[in-house]
């Protein structure tokens, strides 16, 4: 028989729910976790005694709601990573080539399949047009960013950021 997954209930909070929102526009998605009793780490170190309230609302896992996956679908997704969460609790997206955790920055792009051809060698192009959404470092997001507020000026513009803030 399958054994079912468990939480430690919380002395303080019980199943200290949190209610999911999509990673990539921070709205509710509907999705709730039952986190149970969370300890605090300080230096990469549990505190056993710790019980820690969990927030409201927080990033359960990497879906993104409708509106943002209708956006992505529109070209080839860039969702830029860096190896620090922004919230203790934030899920790791995957792993780099030296098995370290990333995390998304909340930063994303959606760029032409043409952009991907002209930006990128044959076999990372290949790669990535078949992926559809890719893992990129944030720098290469910033990067793609800086060069698309240039091609604004010049009224050519081949690439739709996802984050708004991005260019406020
Ligand atoms: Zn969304």
């Amino acid at each position: 028989m399958a054994k079912e997954p468990s939480i430690e209930i919380s002395p303080k909070y019980g199943t200290n729910p949190m209610r999911g929102i999509c990673a990539f526009c921070g709205k509710e998605n509907g999705t709730i976790a039952m986190l149970g009793r969370i300890r605090k780490k300080e230096n990469g170190r549990v505190i056993r005694d710790s019980d820690i309230e969990a927030p409201k609302t927080g990033v359960i896992d990497y879906t993104p709601c409708d509106e943002c996956n209708a956006k992505m679908n529109t070209g080839i997704t860039l969702i830029g990573v860096t190896d620090n969460p922004f919230s203790p609790l934030q899920p790791a997206i995957g792993k780099d080539e030296n098995n370290e955790p990333m995390y998304p920055t909340g930063s994303w792009i959606v760029v032409s399949e043409e952009f991907i051809t002209r930006n990128f060698t044959p076999e990372t192009a290949e790669g990535m047009l078949n992926a559809k959404k890719c893992i990129v470092p944030q720098a290469v997001v910033n990067d793609i960013i800086a060069a698309y507020d240039k091609a604004e000026e010049t009224g050519s513009n081949t690439v739709s950021t996802g984050d708004d803030d991005i260019n406020a």
